[in-house]
């Protein structure tokens, strides 16, 4: 999301085109609305080498293009409601903002200031959510009468969340306990959500983008929430996105880029959700599978079915790191790298997972 010509659609289309082969997601949606890319993944090349595999799938992820949002939104203005509410469906946020001057592209407030833009979403957001825990507060203290102690409790927590909102302070980045947090993933508040911040920038400036004054704005802003930004040229991002093999390695290179900013959006954005990636591998297929790190093997496996986690029986486990030094699961297993691991396992990032299941 981000403010009208700040260059989401723009960095949209880059999504679209640079867009991962859909047939081989049949969860993913079918929406205009929505882009999805594949998550970068060195690990996938080597395997493919060990396995030669019929195919090769990488993780992917959900873009959704969040366009409209306006000063006002919060109060319905500019079909202002609806896009919140599409906001309030993602799990995290990739606020887009205008680090480019371009006497040809109007801003709507007349100048180019990243950090008052950044501003003028949060207050919609703060405003949003404000609305959503003050009808909150009148249904608790209803619920109260009942003499049900809990709704105490809940009153509390939202009258202390509504000071925050009225400081202009999102939820997000407070200390909260785990009881709180779960109350607080209930209300579905959109300053609750975790946020990346694109800077986008002109393409002459790509390069030494961390040295643009504006960057280092956003950059500063970001730091007070905890949140990461990324520098990227959405109209650079359009034309790599156009290129494959060598000749974008070469645009890359001419750029002063190491890899597409899209890559790093990505990157940054599963890092951002807590996600993680394990692996099954085979003749048929490598695939990537994401999980949010923490997951035990039973709900590991039922990423790929849920009789897989239904009938779960154990998991055959070696790392990736052990794979490939081995060089073949048969050399892993001789040398005692493969290991039988059961229903408490927590998965780890780039395991090589094997689940053994009653049907
Ligand atoms: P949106 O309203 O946020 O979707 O913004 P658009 O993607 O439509 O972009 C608004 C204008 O800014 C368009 O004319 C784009 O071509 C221009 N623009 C977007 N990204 C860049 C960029 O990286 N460099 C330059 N020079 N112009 C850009």
């Amino acid at each position: 999301m981000g403010l009208p010509n700040v260059g989401k659609s723009t960095l949209f289309n880059a999504i679209t085109r640079a867009g991962a082969e859909t047939a081989n997601y049949p969860f993913c949606t079918i929406d205009p609305n929505v882009g999805v890319v594949q998550v970068p993944d060195e690990r996938l090349v080597r395997l493919a080498e060990l396995f030669h595999p019929g195919r090769v799938v990488p993780a992917v992820f959900e873009f959704v293009d969040i366009a409209g949002l306006v000063k006002g939104a919060s109060h319905g203005e500019g079909l202002g409601n609806q896009f919140l509410s599409h906001i309030r469906e993602v799990d995290a946020i990739v606020h887009v903002v205008r680090c480019f001057e371009d006497p040809d592209i109007t801003h709507v407030a007349g100048r180019v200031s990243p950090v008052d833009d950044i501003e003028t979403i949060n207050v919609e957001l703060n405003l949003a959510d404000l609305e959503t825990v003050e009808r909150r507060i009148e249904k608790t203290r209803r619920l109260r009468k009942s003499g049900d102690k809990r709704y105490d409790w809940e009153l509390a927590l939202l009258e202390r969340i509504q000071r925050l909102l009225e400081e202009g302070k999102g939820v997000r980045g407070q200390a909260w306990s785990e009881e709180e947090s779960k109350f607080l993933s209930d209300l579905h508040l959109l300053t609750a959500k975790p946020v990346l911040y694109v800077a986008n920038v002109h393409e002459r400036d790509v390069a030494t983008a961390w040295e643009h004054p504006m960057v280092q704005e956003v950059r500063r802003r970001a730091r007070v929430e905890g949140a990461e930004v990324i520098p990227v040229s959405a109209r650079l991002e359009a034309e790599i996105a156009e290129l494959e093999g060598e000749d974008r390695d070469l645009f890359l290179a001419e750029a002063g880029l190491q890899e597409s900013g899209l890559d790093r959006i990505t990157r940054a954005a599963y890092k951002l959700l807590g996600l993680i990636t394990y692996f099954t591998a085979g003749e048929k297929e490598v695939k990537a599978w994401t999980i949010v790190k923490g997951t035990k093997a039973p709900q590991a496996a039922g990423v790929i079915h849920s009789d897989f986690e239904r009938g779960f029986i154990r998991a055959e486990v070696v790392s990736y790191e052990d794979l490939v030094r081995a060089g073949s699961t048969v050399a892993a297993r001789e040398q005692g790298l493969l290991r039988l691991e059961g229903k408490d396992y927590v998965v780890q990032d780039g395991d090589v997972m094997h689940f053994r299941f009653n049907v």
